[in-house]
């Protein structure tokens, strides 16, 4: 299950996806969960670092204090045992000390490698997952979190757009995630990120989460894949230019490929990749419309039609 920033921007919505995982954890589902960095985060961590090039450390502070307050207020708010919020908020504050200290000697260098830049922008993620962990946890699971290179997934070095090392990720991914289920845990795995071979920070591209969940789906075999998102799924149209909109139950890889590269922007494009090769159905769903199956994405000849047109969508063109 991935949850994308929008749908744990807060308290409630902390609340809202802690209650969807106990549940379908209870009712025996083995559940892996992908998080992404609560919304807008990842936009403050590139603004912070852009203002750290041209040494406005004071402005970069700013950004950082935002950041700060958010998370904790975020982790006051949403776990109840104090024991428990103890322990999330330090572990949100070492990391919120260690991207304080990348983004100051950036400033001090005046330069952000792609491989910097990859390195503060996956506080994003690293400061969410403990959040949902802990509320999970505050919710009675047994639940860990793990960054993606903590997780086992392993990329190229291509920063900012790295591509996964299948090979390498499914055996890693197989042990750590493997173990951490058989022991009874809910892992709780940061999206976007993951690592190099030498152990560098890697990012996936904008949208990764989306990647990051098809990767863990695909390595530990999972049955489905589910995007949970702030939408009913895939629309026939954008519903804010059509109101009569429907939710689509069932398409094929090729045609949510398109819809994605065409304008209904609704996930990283190379995210199902892996799930086509592995033939693992992704299903995006409306988390604050648990009871709805949204959209499942699937293998061409299980959604077999003709002569029909599914989608329309909209690609404009900046001049
Ligand atoms: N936080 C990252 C981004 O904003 C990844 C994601 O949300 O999927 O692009
Ligand atoms: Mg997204």
């Amino acid at each position: 299950m991935k949850f994308g920033g929008t749908s744990i921007a807060d308290q409630h919505c902390v609340n809202n996806v802690a209650g969807i995982v106990v549940t379908h954890v209870k009712k025996g589902f083995e559940v892996v969960v992908v998080v992404s960095a609560l919304s807008g985060v990842t936009d403050q961590l590139l603004e912070a670092s852009e203002k750290a090039k041209h040494r406005t450390l004071n402005e970069v502070l700013e950004i950082l204090s935002t950041i700060e307050k958010r998370h904790l207020a975020l982790a006051k708010e949403t776990i109840g045992d104090e024991i428990l919020r103890k322990e999330t908020t330090k572990a949100v504050s070492e990391n919120l000390e260690e991207l304080r200290k990348v983004l100051t000697g950036i400033s001090y260098l005046g330069e952000a490698t792609p491989r910097s830049k990859d390195y503060v922008l996956s506080f994003g993620e690293r400061l969410s997952a403990p959040i949902l962990c802990g509320a999970l946890r505050d919710h009675g699971l047994k639940a860990n979190y793990y960054t993606g290179g903590e997780a086992g997934i392993v990329t190229d070095s291509n920063f900012g757009e790295a591509l996964p090392i299948m090979k390498i990720t499914k055996d890693r991914v197989q042990k750590i995630i493997g173990s951490s289920l058989e022991a009874g845990n809910t892992p709780v795995i940061s999206g976007f990120i993951a690592e190099s071979e030498d152990g560098s920070i890697t990012t996936l591209g904008r949208g990764g989460s989306d990647y990051t969940a098809v990767i863990v789906g695909v390595a530990s075999e999972s049955d489905e894949v589910w995007f949970w998102t702030d939408s009913d799924g895939l629309m026939t149209a954008d519903p804010k230019i059509e109101p009569l909109a429907k939710t689509i139950p069932e398409i094929s890889f090729q045609e949510a490929i398109e819809m994605a590269i065409f304008g209904a922007k609704r996930m990283h494009p190379r995210a199902l990749e892996p799930a086509i090769q592995a033939g693992i159905p992704v299903r995006i769903r409306n988390v604050f419309k648990p009871d709805a199956l949204g959209t499942l994405i699937t293998e061409e000849k299980r959604v077999k039609s003709e002569g029909v047109v599914k989608a329309l969508t909209l690609s404009q063109m900046l001049r």
